[in-house]
């Protein structure tokens, strides 16, 4: 039996109301969804889609200076660096003349907060647009008032908030995390390891002599160097002594530099792991 124009028209107008209540439920959906992990954001794909074992240096907080005097040292080592830098001891306009210099010689800087919160503690008592004003917002414009768009973003102490996620995931391809080699339990360690599949977190292993496990390490970059992942390492102020608290010592450095030439590391820097121009 033939359709009638009058039962066209009804079946069109059934369908386009149809496909009306679904666009507003996907949009409905992306608002209110949030991601509890970011392995539920989106993956990017990574500007070196051929996996290679390497290592990445990072540096954390804001000690320009003392980075700015060991450049042509960490240089010596054949180490590239990147540095998550935080302006919660506001750097001085000196600071900033020598993150040029840093930038202009090859360091990264990505980003690691205005004020460095504790995001967990401050969010038991603000909410996450007074986060986003204090920490996020007055960073990147202060990053961008000096030409830099960063990547990547370092949760200050390691302390990671699943409720700003999803805010994160929408400014930067990469968030890195902490992985403390004394204090993590079996099975997280393969979270420092990357595997240049988009993931958007990576936990970083520590360098600093308080946390710094050198059998640990050693085990990351030759497991590395087999599965052809990167190992991503986190360290402070450079010092000449194994014994301070949160300073990492330069003989680490040194014996890290000797442990990559070994296993045949690559030195690749953040923006290695994340092609930002794939963001949702
Ligand atoms: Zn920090």
């Amino acid at each position: 039996m033939k359709a009638n124009p009058k039962q066209w028209a009804r079946l069109v107008g059934g369908l386009l109301l149809l496909v009306g209540i679904v666009l507003v439920g996907v949009r409905l959906y992306k608002v209110w969804w949030q991601p509890s992990h970011y392995s539920q954001l989106k993956p990017l794909l990574a500007p070196y889609p051929k996996k290679q074992g390497a290592i990445v240096l990072t540096l954390d907080d804001g000690y320009v200076r003392n980075w700015f005097d060991n450049r042509n040292w960490l240089d010596s080592l054949g180490l590239k660096t990147t540095i998550y830098l935080t302006e919660a001891d506001p750097l001085s306009i000196t600071d900033w003349q020598l993150v040029d210099s840093l930038r202009a010689a090859g360091v990264e800087i990505e980003a690691h907060g205005a004020r460095h919160l504790n995001a967990p503690e401050y969010l038991e008592d603000h909410d996450t647009t007074t986060w986003r004003a204090q920490e996020l917002d007055p960073h990147l414009s202060s990053l961008a008032s000096h030409g830099i768009k960063p990547l990547s973003f370092a949760w200050p102490y390691g302390a990671e908030a699943p409720e700003l996620i999803r805010m994160l995931g929408r400014h930067f391809g990469l968030i890195r995390g902490c992985c403390h080699p004394k204090r993590v339990k079996a099975g997280r360690f393969e979270d420092a390891l990357y595997q240049y599949d988009g993931a958007r977190s990576v936990n970083a292993l520590c360098l600093d002599n308080d946390l710094f496990d050198s059998s640990r390490v050693k085990q990351a970059l030759a497991q590395a160097a087999v599965e052809q992942s990167a190992v991503v390492l986190y360290g402070h102020e450079l010092v000449n002594d194994g014994q301070v608290r949160t300073k990492t010592n330069k003989a680490t450095l040194a014996c890290l530099a000797r442990w990559q030439r070994y296993y045949a590391l690559q030195s690749l820097q953040i923006r290695d792991l994340v092609d930002d121009t794939k963001m949702p």
